[in-house]
């Protein structure tokens, strides 16, 4: 299926593909941050990225800090890898390759972490190939977060990183948990991922959130995101957050019925994966990614108005040559039940839509839209 409101990608991901990334990082003892373990699962997956056209692969070096899990500030290991763009706008996107063992001393206990998280990172692995085989407007990093474990310190070193450095990063997609479709209660769901999104004045990671729904819903026949309004899971976090609290959009994808009781033991295996839903999760990440990689910028001063008594007049500040979309929904849907691409117009009136009852929002062909006030 093909549609005006998403870029179509070259290639689907390969469920064979991503089976093999897990089942080769489910193979070390464990991946640990403070095992001997890391280094090694790293530096393997630097080295299939590494042949991939014009990527930049880079083993970041990081200091975990003393704390929970942590008995003294150490050093460890994730993946950085980045194909340059036309503009140096960013799309992130990351898995974490570490795991843990909760069941012994951590370091040691084998922890093969098949679905938390080397599905996160079979994915992110995946989409780095086939993304890296066309060119695009934004820069694309793919990462494989480590000490997500520890306390999310990876992604906050890079988070750091990103704001030390004047990173301009318009969206991030963490992959935490993403290859199971059922759990041992009998409960399954092989047709949706979740996304789980923040809403807050500093960042727009609810809007991302939402426009990564409609881009999902236009591309995918039979296969659909879960938006849950929420910031993560209750009283769970994830290598998203320290990219919002930074001031980025950033959001989880996570399946929709975890195993609890696989996670962070000796249990979490690749049979009990289905790699069927997992090629499914890779494609919504990728129709997302290669969409808003082709995205110019945000419209700026979006604003409505009532118009003949019963429309709504949208304006905006337009760039020569960009081309628009307008988005409206009722006040009390969560996602956009319209959308209307209109050229490289500065204005456009919707007929018969109240401007009272609904929210309207303005943006640039495949981008983040921005709400009018
Ligand atoms: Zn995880």
């Amino acid at each position: 299926m093909n549609s005006k409101f998403v870029v179509a990608t070259p290639e689907l991901p390969d469920a064979k593909h991503l089976k093999n990334t897990v089942e080769k990082l489910a193979s070390y003892p464990t991946r640990n941050s403070l095992s001997a373990h890391i280094k090694p699962a790293c530096e393997w997956l630097a080295d299939q990225l590494r042949p991939l056209p014009r990527m930049q692969v880079e083993v970041m070096e990081y200091t975990l800090p003393r704390g929970r899990r942590v008995p003294e500030d150490m050093p460890s290991y994730q993946v950085v890898a980045t194909l340059p763009g036309k503009t140096d706008r960013r799309i992130i996107i990351g898995g974490h390759i570490d795991s843990l063992n909760l069941e012994v001393k951590p370091e040691e206990g084998p922890a093969p972490g098949a679905n938390d998280d080397a599905s996160g990172v079979a994915v992110v692995a995946e989409l780095a190939r086939i993304l890296s085989a066309t060119e695009h407007e934004q820069t694309l990093v793919f990462v494989a977060f480590s000490g997500e474990e520890q306390g999310l310190l990876g992604s906050t070193a890079l988070a750091k990183r990103a704001t030390d450095e004047n990173w301009k990063i318009d969206a991030v997609l963490n992959n935490d948990t993403v290859g199971s479709s059922r759990n041992l209660a009998g409960q399954k769901d092989n047709k949706r991922i979740r996304i789980f999104s923040e809403e807050s004045e500093n960042h727009q990671s609810r809007e991302l959130a939402r426009i990564a729904e409609f881009f999902i819903r236009q591309t995918m026949q039979d296969f659909r995101a879960k938006l849950v309004f929420r910031r993560d899971r209750f009283g769970r976090g994830g290598d998203h957050t320290p990219f919002a609290n930074a001031g980025f959009n950033a959001v989880r994808f996570i399946e929709v019925h975890e195993e609890y009781t696989h996670q962070h033991t000796p249990h979490d295996l690749v049979e009990h994966m289905d790699f069927e839903y997992l090629a499914q999760v890779a494609q919504a990440n990728l129709t997302v990614m290669a969409t808003l990689a082709q995205a110019g910028p945000q419209p700026k001063n979006v604003r409505m108005q009532r118009a003949d008594h019963h429309a709504t007049r949208l304006t905006w500040d337009v760039i020569p040559g960009q081309k628009y979309v307008v988005y409206h929904r009722e006040t009390t849907s969560p996602i956009w039940e319209k959308a209307v691409p209109v050229g490289e117009a500065k204005t456009h009136t919707v007929d018969l839509v109240n401007v009272d009852d609904h929210i309207f929002a303005v943006g640039a062909e495949y981008g983040i839209p921005v709400e009018a006030i």
